[in-house]
């Protein structure tokens, strides 16, 4: 069995992104510029925020967090939005999700000016994606395929298997996966909470994918021997034995399933890093764009 160790794979690609932001910073003497908006102090959003901050320093990026009162209105986030859109020293924008209860998270996307959206969430973005068109695709499918190709894992032709169907891990991937080409072409099978006989299903793919945020979900009798299987899954579980009283955990039985895959993610160093990874390439992408003025479909 073989560790698919995410943080290797995103060291090793942050190197390259590193140089070619020090290439574009030399050319146009600014460096690529990622805004976040954080609302309210939810502690994973915070950690997840600073995470890409620091990853923004370690290749040469410029960030800027904008923090907003978790009491705010859609009216004064959408203001901010547009205030960061206009911002012609920004080139990506992100909208730390989860929102709170009152705001529509939607519409909000919606607000984001397409070619600043590095999340790869907004509608724009989904259907240029689904047809195949240029677009910023959403960070956490984008670094899956990475991961796949960075450990020369084949999907022409495999049978994949997705578990959930959320609009930024599973229904993005399913498109990624089979569409044609490097990195694609897989025969996939998008499942869901309605899906009947998901273990049956699960034990006909050669690459299963867990991403429904059920901790310890995938066990050993749903896995084909020597099928890759990759755990999006986190969720913090209570953990007396740690410092901080909880760990995180993966939707994969990784103990159980680990001896019968020839590949596997860990839970954490796994698609996380990627999902990291992955942001940096779109906003870089987004600098290269905004500077050699490439126009996107606009709404
Ligand atoms: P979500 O909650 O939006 O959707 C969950 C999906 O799982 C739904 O489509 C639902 O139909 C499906 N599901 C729920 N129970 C099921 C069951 N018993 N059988 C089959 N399908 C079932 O999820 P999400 O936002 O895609 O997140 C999923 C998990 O991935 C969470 O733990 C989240 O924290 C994690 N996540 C990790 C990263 C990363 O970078 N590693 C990124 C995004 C999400």
């Amino acid at each position: 069995m073989i560790l698919l160790d995410g943080k290797i794979a995103a060291e090793a690609m942050k190197k390259d992104i590193a140089r070619e932001v020090a290439r574009w910073t030399c050319e146009w003497g600014r460096r690529p510029h990622l805004a976040a908006i954080l609302v309210g102090d939810n502690p994973a959003s915070q950690t997840y925020v600073r995470n890409k901050e620091n990853d923004c320093r370690q290749v040469g990026m410029d960030s800027s967090l904008y923090r907003l009162s978790s009491t705010i209105s859609q009216e004064g986030l959408i203001e901010c939005v547009r205030t960061i859109n206009e911002d012609p020293d920004i080139d990506g924008l992100i909208v730390q999700l989860p929102l709170p209860d009152h705001l529509d998270e939607q519409e909000i996307i919606g607000a984001i000016d397409p070619s600043k959206d590095v999340d790869g969430f907004h509608p724009v973005n989904v259907g240029c994606m689904v047809l195949g068109l240029p677009s910023f695709v959403s960070a956490t499918p984008a670094g899956i395929v990475d991961l796949l190709q960075y450990y020369n894992i084949p999907t022409q032709g495999k049978e994949c298997v997705i578990i959930g169907r959320s609009n930024i891990v599973g229904k993005p991937l399913a498109n990624l996966l089979s569409r044609k080409g490097q990195g694609g072409d897989c025969t996939v099978t998008l499942c869901h909470s309605r899906t009947i006989d998901l273990p049956k299903i699960c034990r006909r793919a050669n690459i299963i994918v867990a991403a429904l945020g059920q901790p310890g979900f995938l066990k050993a009798n749903m896995v084909k021997e020597g099928a890759v299987v990759i755990d999006v899954g986190i969720s913090r579980v209570e953990d007396k034995t740690t410092k901080s009283g909880f760990r995180l955990a993966g939707d994969v039985d990784f103990v159980q399933v680990a001896p019968r895959c020839s590949h596997i993610t860990p839970v954490p160093g796994g698609v996380g890093p990627m999902t990291r990874l992955s942001l940096l390439k779109n906003t870089l992408q987004a600098a290269i764009e905004r500077k050699l003025n490439v126009k996107r479909i606009r709404l």
